[in-house]
């Protein structure tokens, strides 16, 4: 297959890109080493090519959030989210403190605020529970059963006020049901599993196949489920620079503060890039690159008739 040789000589042509820096506002990702870069690319019939440092685990971070989403979505159904969490654009930082005026109804759930929100809504009678609820819709995502990085997990949970302040805000508002403290906890749990870039494809690939996981066959989500999460992914998943991907790449993606970025060419493939330098919107600069001649050369771009 030509294609590893492809994928090979785009990496080197971002390598040497060092602009940008790792995020350090948790203090575990601050000792990330910023020269590593990996791609992956997996096909909804199942195959997928890795090259670089493919094998490196790192948080999942906001990737997370299309998927705990989608297990919301399941759980309490399209109406009962959306009275909570809203699929608008919010043009602002990820961590931005934004809330509807008057309701304190998150404007998207990929946004710190909506996916709080959202990890509120994964049904479970205990957080133990949800928890494991979430951890195995991610591994049914990804194939594999994934894991949580708990230095990661311990050193957000000590600096993650802005998060905290957060689920206070949405329990006054009764945006949220349960304890903000537990709901916050979990959502960092979440962001703190520990995945690779060939984990990514596969799952951003079950995106891709509507829902079905590629090799394992099983049905993670329900098709009108993936539907709406790729369209809320599309308008919303790279915060405030949403509206220049779109036009730049054109598929949904969502990146994460790690490093992280998935994209999703429905019905084809689901691709992954990892690299921790981040641009000011806190996504993965060489990331970027690396999808932009993609979605060039592949002619990935949803609006482009072919
Ligand atoms: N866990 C991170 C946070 O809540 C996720 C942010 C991100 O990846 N953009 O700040």
């Amino acid at each position: 297959s030509p294609i590893p040789d492809y994928l090979a000589e785009v990496l080197e042509e971002v390598r040497g890109d060092e602009r940008g820096d790792v995020a350090d506002y948790i203090p575990e990702l601050a000792r990330a080493n910023p020269d590593l870069t990996a791609i992956a690319l997996a096909t909804v019939e199942g195959s997928v090519y890795c090259v670089g440092e493919a094998g490196r685990e790192f948080s999942i971070q906001s990737m997370s959030k299309p998927f705990t989403y989608s297990l919301a979505l399941g759980d309490q159904g399209f109406d009962d989210v959306a009275a909570r969490i809203g699929v608008e654009p919010s043009g602002e930082a990820f961590n931005e403190i934004s809330l509807e005026a008057g309701t304190g109804r998150p404007l998207n759930p990929m946004i710190n605020a909506g996916a709080i929100a959202a990890h509120s809504l994964v049904r479970a009678s205990s957080t133990a529970e949800r928890d494991r609820r979430v951890l195995e819709h991610y591994s049914a995502f990804a194939g594999r059963e994934l894991g949580v990085a708990e230095e990661v997990f311990e050193s957000e949970q000590s600096t993650g006020h802005r998060n905290l302040g957060l689920g206070h805000l949405m329990k006054a508002f009764g945006i949220i049901d349960d304890d903000p403290v537990d709901v916050v906890n979990g959502y960092i749990r979440q962001c703190s599993v520990s995945v690779t870039v060939r984990d990514l494809a596969h799952m951003a690939a079950t995106l891709a196949n509507a829902g079905v996981q590629p090799v394992t066959g099983e049905r993670v989500v329900r098709a009108d489920v993936v539907r709406h999460v790729l369209s809320v992914m599309t308008s919303c998943g790279m915060y405030d620079a949403a509206g220049d991907w779109l036009t730049t790449v054109g598929i949904p993606a969502k990146s994460g503060v790690a490093g992280g970025i998935i994209g999703v060419l429905p019905g084809q493939v689901g691709v992954a890039v990892f690299s921790p330098r981040l641009d000011v919107h806190g996504n993965s600069v060489r990331g970027i690159r690396v999808m932009e001649r993609l979605s060039r050369d592949l002619g990935m771009h949803l609006m482009e008739a072919t």
